[in-house]
């Protein structure tokens, strides 16, 4: 990763939607649980950890939200025309987003550091050697 690749422009699938991530995110997760495997349609999904600061959007979202096995409220924000999730993030704390990274224009950033909710993942993924994992949320 390097300082000098942003800010990265990124978009839903149609484009209504798009913004620009200014800074390198905090963190990124692949999430295996059930969800994310629905959300996602694959196998896992990816998550940035960025501040609300380091983000700028454009475009109309919609919201939906669940609660999340913590207890919190999980709010996630998408695209009314196409879809595509953007970001989720705790109400509580909107300071933090989780941005659905795989709508960046460069997904090179994308390297998890860590891989969590493993006890829902699929057996034949197998996760890279040295890599953290964590058997539900961290
Ligand atoms: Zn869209
Ligand atoms: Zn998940």
């Amino acid at each position: 990763m390097s300082e000098n690749k942003y800010p990265i422009k990124g978009a839903c699938q149609c484009g209504s939607v798009s913004y620009t991530l200014l800074a390198e995110p905090d963190m990124v997760v692949a999430c295996h649980c059930k969800a994310c495997q629905k959300l996602s349609t694959s196998a896992f999904s990816l998550t940035a950890m960025v501040d609300a600061a380091n983000i700028v959007f454009a475009g109309e979202m919609h919201d939906w939200s669940r609660v999340a096995d913590s207890g919190n409220i999980s709010a996630a924000k998408f695209c009314p025309k196409c879809g595509n999730r953007l970001y989720h993030f705790n109400p509580n704390t909107p300071d933090k987003i989780k941005l659905k990274p795989t709508t960046l224009e460069d997904t090179s950033i994308l390297n998890p550091a860590a891989h969590i909710w493993v006890s829902e993942k699929q057996d034949w993924f197998v996760i890279p050697e040295g890599t953290k994992t964590f058997a539900k949320q961290p």
